[in-house]
């Protein structure tokens, strides 16, 4: 999703990005503006609707995001999709070993419906109020011929919508939570994208039958590409939460390299990158005696030898490092990685080195490890 959308600068700190699909609509809609009338105005109209749409998809997204925040979990990114926007969490950061999120997930997911109806409410009160003849239920109730009436509908459509229980709908993220209160996260995930899976399939259907009468088109075409997302989109959530899973439950005693080479930091850098073109490995302790003093990349190796020189390991290395433990889940490795953009973490048992964990061997054993938990589990569903 994110590769099909361009930056669109920053609200609140948190990154605002279009997608792609945002663009169709802006085509779609001056283009049918443009058959019904050829003056100019009415593609102005028309611009204008598309312009409160992507508002009030925008205030709904930051509903969500700084509800979040508040909570403790950062929004990294805001997609602004034509049906509603996604808000990327850094889940990894939110991540609690108290199965107490699920409130947390609720309040999230509603916060962004909750402020497109509150948006509907205030317009609903004050416009007829302010503007004399104004009625809120004249019809057409969105429409590019009303753009104030417009605004009031599209809120309540937009959060409305929203609730049904169809996941990653917001709706299907409360469904979601409340599963997670009796289930693990993965089940939990995976019986609320049962159900929101049934909902796309049933708005591609609608949608199909719809676009046979010729008066009801377009509203047929936009169910069936809703549909489409719905189902999608349901599906991408899926895999991340296996994946978030087998990062919060796998041990790095599991994972971690017990067969690895070391350096010592007195080995000149020609000596390392001899020991570094005997094995597969990309990154190396560095360890005097039986002390971790360092760790240092084959490609800082080959980068020092080439600007300074033949020298020590012990000036080329990195000082700056984090140790791990046995028992320390995936996810805390990543986060350590991370925090210091490194690619290998020591694990050390009692102040011993017994493993290391690199990016490299982390990306392979995700991979087989997700295979390997599938396998295990149809054989107990078997
Ligand atoms: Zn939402």
């Amino acid at each position: 999703m994110r590769s099909w959308s361009i930056p669109a600068g920053k609200l609140f700190g948190i990154e605002i990005r279009i997608h792609l699909t945002f663009l169709f609509l802006l085509v779609f809609v001056v283009l049918t503006a443009g058959s019904s009338a050829q003056d100019t105005t009415a593609t102005v109209r028309a611009l204008g609707l598309v312009g409160i749409v992507f508002g009030s998809v925008i205030l709904h997204e930051l509903g969500h995001a700084l509800v979040a925040r508040r909570a403790g979990v950062p929004a990294k990114a805001i997609i602004l999709l034509p049906i509603g926007g996604i808000t990327i969490l850094d889940e990894a950061q939110g991540i609690t070993e108290s199965d107490q999120t699920w409130t947390r997930d609720i309040h999230i997911a509603v916060a962004g419906p909750l402020v497109n109806l509150m948006l509907a409410g205030a317009a609903a009160l004050i416009l007829p109020a302010a503007i004399p003849g104004f009625s809120v239920w004249n019809r057409p109730l969105v429409d590019s011929s009303s753009l104030l009436r417009s605004v009031v509908w599209l809120n309540v459509y937009l959060g409305l919508f929203n609730l049904l229980p169809a996941y990653p709908m917001d709706g299907g993220r409360v469904l979601r939570a409340l599963f997670s209160r009796r289930t693990d996260p993965v089940r939990a995930t995976q019986r609320a994208v049962r159900i929101g899976q049934a909902f796309s399939m049933l708005f591609m259907m609608v949608g199909m039958l719809i676009t046979t009468r010729p008066e009801s088109r377009a509203d047929g075409y936009w169910l069936m590409m809703i549909g489409f997302f719905l189902f999608v989109g349901a599906q991408l959530e899926e895999r991340s939460a296996v994946f978030h899973s087998v990062l919060q439950s796998v041990r790095l005693e599991e994972v971690m390299l017990t067969d690895f080479a070391t350096l010592s930091p007195a080995d000149t850098l020609e000596d390392a990158l001899q020991k570094a073109v005997h094995t597969l490995q990309d990154d190396f302790p560095v360890v005097r005696g039986s002390d971790m003093v360092g760790v240092i990349s084959k490609q800082k190796i080959l980068d020092a030898l080439r600007s300074d020189g033949n020298g020590y390991v012990q000036a080329a290395m990195n000082r700056l490092f984090d140790v791990a433990t046995k028992q320390d889940s995936l996810a805390s490795a990543f986060r350590k990685l991370a925090a210091r953009n490194l690619s290998i973490i020591p694990v050390v048992d009692e102040q011993r080195l017994v493993g290391i964990v690199t990016l490299q061997n982390l990306m392979h054993s995700m991979a087989l490890l997700a295979e390997s938990r599938k396998l295990r589990r149809t054989d107990l569903e078997a």
